[in-house]
C-alpha cells in the first residue's frame, strides 16, 4: 500500500482536470480532485458553453430577419433576455451534474473546496490535509483587468453571464477571441456595440486575409470598429461609463466589457511551498511531459499558458493519465489544432497562416470569396472567405482558413485531412458535396499567388 492517501490528486475540476482524473481512475489509480468554484470549470460555466448558447440566440434573430426573403411572413419581435438566461443556466446546471456524475462513476473522490500546497506531497483541502504521490495542477485562468484608472467599472466575461438585461449600448475592449465573440453576440441580440482595440485589425496572429474579412464582417453586422486605440481610462459619466483612449477617442455606453486577455490562476496556491517555479504572469512552465520543476507534479491546461483551448487541455490531461497510470506513455500533439471564433458569421482555421508558411519556404495560396446561396436570397452582406496554404515542394496543405456560415463545423473535417498530411492533390481528387460552401475547399483550382522561398 502506498504511503500516500492518493496516487493522484488533481487541483481543478475543469475540462482538463476532470478528464485526467477520470482516465487515471479508470486505469486503477486512487484519485481525488478538488474544485473550489464550479465543476466543469470556465468552459462549461462561464465560457464556451453559455457563450455558444448566446451565439445561437443571436443567430436566431438573424434567421428571423432573413426568413421574409424566403417567403415567410414573420416579424422579428423583441428578445426576452431573462428567458434566454434561464435556458442557458439550466443547460449549464445539467452539464455541471454530468461532470460530477462522471467523476463519481469513475470512482474519483471529490472535494468541493480549494486545495493549496503545504509541501511537495501534501495539500490542504477544505481544512483537511491530504497527501498524494503525484499531483496535477489544472487550475485554469481568470480574466485580466487592464491597469488603467477606473478599470473596476468594466465587466469581465464572467459578469456577462449574470447580467439581468441586455445593455442597450456596450463598448467592448480587446481584439481577441472573447472580445469579438461578445461584440458579435451582443450586437446580434440587439445592443449597439463599439469595439475598441489596439491593432490595425482584430485577431492578431490569425491569417491577414482572415483578419481583414473579420473586420469587414463585424462592420457589416453593424459593430462600430475603433482600431489602433489604447485605453486610457474608464469613468462614470452621465448616461453610463466613459472610455477614453490615448489617441483621443471618447465613448459613452451603459456597460464596458473588458476582454484584454486572461491570467493563470496560480496566486495563493502555495506553489513556493512545493518548490514549483512560475513563469510569465504566473503561468507554470512545463516539460514536453507536462512536468513542472518538481518531477512528480504536473500542470495542464490554461495554467501552462500554451494553447489555451478546452480540447487541448482535455487531450493533454487524457494523455498524461495514460502515461502515468495506463502503461501507454504518449503525448498529445498540439500541432495543427483547429480553432474557431464564434462571431456571426464565424471564423475558423487550422494549421499555418500564409505569413508563417512563407517563412518556411515557397507556398501556394488559394483563395475563394463568395456570397453563399443563403445570402444571395437573403441579401444580407455576409460574405464567405476560404483559403488554403499549400507547401510548394511537398504539396501538403499546411493551413486552411475560413470566415463564413458554418466555418467551425466545416473546419473540423478539414483538420482531419491536414493532420493526416493531405496534399493539395488529395483535396483536388475529393468530390464535393453540392451545393455547399464546404465544397469550395475541394474545388479551388486557380492559384491566387505564390509566396515565400
Ligand atoms: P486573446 O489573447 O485572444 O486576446 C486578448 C486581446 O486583448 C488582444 O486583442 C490584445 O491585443 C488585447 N490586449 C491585451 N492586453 C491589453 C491591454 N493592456 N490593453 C488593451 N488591449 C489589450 O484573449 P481573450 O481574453 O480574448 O481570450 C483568452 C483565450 O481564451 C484565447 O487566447 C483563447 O485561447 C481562449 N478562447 C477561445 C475561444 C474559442 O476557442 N472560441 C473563445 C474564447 C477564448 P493585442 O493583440 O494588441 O495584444
Amino acid at each position: 500500500m502506498s504511503q500516500y492517501d492518493f496516487d493522484l490528486f488533481v487541483i481543478g475540476g475543469g475540462s482538463g482536470g476532470v478528464r485526467c482524473a477520470r482516465i487515471a481512475a479508470g486505469h486503477g489509480a486512487r484519485v481525488a480532485v478538488a474544485e473550489e468554484r464550479f465543476w466543469g470549470g470556465t468552459c462549461v460555466n462561464v465560457g464556451c458553453v453559455p457563450k455558444k448558447i448566446m451565439v445561437h440566440a443571436a443567430e436566431y434573430g438573424q434567421w428571423a430577419e432573413e426568413a421574409a426573403a424566403f417567403g415567410w411572413e414573420t416579424v422579428r419581435g423583441p428578445h426576452d433576455w431573462a428567458k434566454l438566461a434561464a435556458a442557458r443556466d439550466a443547460e449549464v446546471a445539467r452539464l455541471n451534474g454530468i461532470y460530477e456524475r462522471l467523476l463519481g462513476n469513475a470512482g474519483v473522490t471529490r472535494f468541493d473546496a480549494r486545495a493549496t500546497f503545504i509541501d511537495p506531497h501534501t495539500l490542504e483541502v477544505g481544512g483537511r490535509r491530504v497527501t498524494a504521490e503525484r499531483i496535477v495542477i489544472a487550475v485554469g485562468g481568470k480574466p485580466m483587468r487592464p491597469e488603467i484608472p477606473g478599470a473596476e467599472l468594466g465587466l469581465l466575461s464572467d459578469d456577462l453571464f449574470s447580467l439581468k438585461a441586455l445593455p442597450r449600448r456596450v463598448i467592448v475592449a480587446g481584439g481577441g477571441y472573447i472580445a469579438l465573440e461578445f461584440a458579435s453576440l451582443l450586437r446580434g441580440l440587439g445592443a449597439e456595440v463599439d469595439l475598441v482595440y489596439r491593432q490595425p485589425l482584430p485577431l492578431r496572429g490569425f491569417d491577414e486575409d482572415l483578419r481583414e474579412a473579420m473586420a469587414e464582417a463585424l462592420i457589416n453586422q453593424g459593430i462600430r470598429l475603433h482600431p489602433g486605440q489604447e485605453m486610457a481610462a474608464l469613468e462614470r459619466a452621465e448616461g453610463g461609463i466613459r472610455l477614453t483612449t490615448r489617441q483621443g477617442l471618447s465613448l459613452v455606453a451603459d456597460q464596458v466589457k473588458l476582454a484584454v486577455g486572461r491570467l493563470p490562476n496560480t496566486s495563493g496556491l502555495g506553489l513556493e511551498k512545493a518548490g514549483i517555479e512560475t513563469g510569465r504572469s504566473g503561468c507554470i512552465p512545463v516539460t514536453a511531459d507536462q512536468a513542472t520543476t518538481q518531477p512528480h507534479i504536473f500542470a495542464i491546461g490554461d495554467v501552462t499558458d500554451q494553447l489555451n483551448l478546452t480540447p487541448v487541455a482535455t487531450a493533454i490531461g487524457h494523455a498524461l493519465a495514460d502515461t502515468l497510470f495506463g502503461k501507454t506513455p504518449r503525448r498529445a500533439s498540439i500541432q495543427n489544432v483547429p480553432t474557431a471564433v464564434f462571431t456571426s458569421p464565424p471564423a475558423a482555421m487550422v494549421g499555418l497562416t500564409e505569413e508563417a508558411a512563407a517563412r518556411l519556404g515557397p507556398a501556394e495560396i488559394y483563395i475563394a470569396r463568395f456570397t453563399p446561396m443563403r445570402h444571395t436570397i437573403s441579401r444580407q452582406p455576409r460574405r464567405t472567405l476560404m483559403k488554403l496554404v499549400v507547401a510548394e515542394r511537398t504539396r501538403r496543405v499546411l493551413g486552411a482558413h475560413m470566415l463564413g456560415e458554418d466555418a467551425a463545423e466545416i473546419m473540423q473535417g478539414i483538420a482531419v485531412a491536414i493532420v493526416a498530411g493531405a496534399t493539395k492533390e488529395d483535396f483536388d481528387r475529393t468530390v464535393g458535396i453540392h451545393p455547399t460552401a464546404a465544397e469550395e475547399f475541394v474545388t479551388m483550382r486557380t492559384m491566387t499567388r505564390r509566396v515565400g522561398g
